[in-house]
């Protein structure tokens, strides 16, 4: 049973020094075709490449995120481009803009962004997009005819429909995380309103546990509890969104050799 592509986690984080490996176990028991493991600075992505060469379910994003852009050396940006090279490496993230957080200046954020911009045009990998009450920001940057032809996704999607539309207009595909299970959650309206060729699924563990695990560490294993609320939304069986997805996930991840 292979069902799902977790596009989204930290498994480099801290909290899976216990017992990774048995997580990783679990995941594939329950249905974990591929964990896409995210860096988030030179060394979680140094990390996330060793997990990729370690398990063969596990591949790996590399880059800098928002909240940890403030005074990157150019070294650090040297270091993220030779191991995007690396062969189970198939995207450039997790990149973007957090204005919420706002660890650096909205200047320097979009420039770390947009020097990443140029890996992943330079080896033709797309964009895994970290985007937190930056919108209208990241709307005009990835509709910029250079990102809008590298494509990728923006994940952990949140907004306004009215936003999403816009998203929708470009080539970018949308992944929602174990949120979409909670009460009254406003991305229930958000993901009807995505085709389905367009989503992709994602846990963002450690974060954003899905119901009824709530409250526990995330772990990609969990990926069922958000995929089934999303059949539900779009009133169509589990198996048959996990092959959706993962088709998705293959045609935009073109190195997901699985
Ligand atoms: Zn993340």
């Amino acid at each position: 049973m292979e069902l799902f592509v977790d596009t989204h986690a930290h498994l480099d984080f801290d909290l899976f020094d216990e017992d990774r490996e048995i997580v990783i176990q679990r995941a594939i028991k329950n249905g974990v075709a591929a964990i896409i493991t995210i860096g988030v600075d030179v060394e979680s992505s140094k990390k996330a490449v060793e997990l990729a060469e370690k398990y063969a379910t596990v591949f790996a994003a590399v880059g800098i995120h928002p909240t940890e852009c403030a005074d990157i050396p150019d070294r650090d940006f040297d270091l993220i481009e030779e191991l995007a090279n690396h062969e189970k490496v198939v995207a450039i993230g997790e990149v973007g803009l957090d204005y919420y957080h706002m660890r650096a200046p909205k200047e320097i954020q979009k420039n770390v962004f947009l020097y990443q911009v140029h890996f992943a045009e330079k080896l033709g990998l797309p964009l895994i997009i970290h985007n937190r009450e930056a919108h209208e920001d990241i709307y005009d940057l990835i509709k910029s005819k250079n990102i809008s032809e590298i494509g990728g996704v923006l994940h952990s999607f949140s907004g306004e429909i009215s936003f999403l539309e816009k998203i929708l207009l470009t080539d970018f595909y949308i992944s929602f995380t174990g949120n979409i299970t909670f009460k009254n959650s406003k991305s229930e309206e958000l993901v009807k309103e995505t085709p389905l060729e367009r989503l992709l699924l994602e846990t963002d563990s450690p974060f954003l546990t899905p119901v009824p695990l709530r409250g526990k560490r995330n772990e990609p294993g969990f990926i069922i509890h958000s995929a089934k609320k999303i059949a539900e939304i779009k009133q169509i069986e589990v198996e048959e969104l996990g092959e959706i997805t993962t088709e998705n996930a293959k045609r935009l991840f073109k190195k997901l050799d699985i």
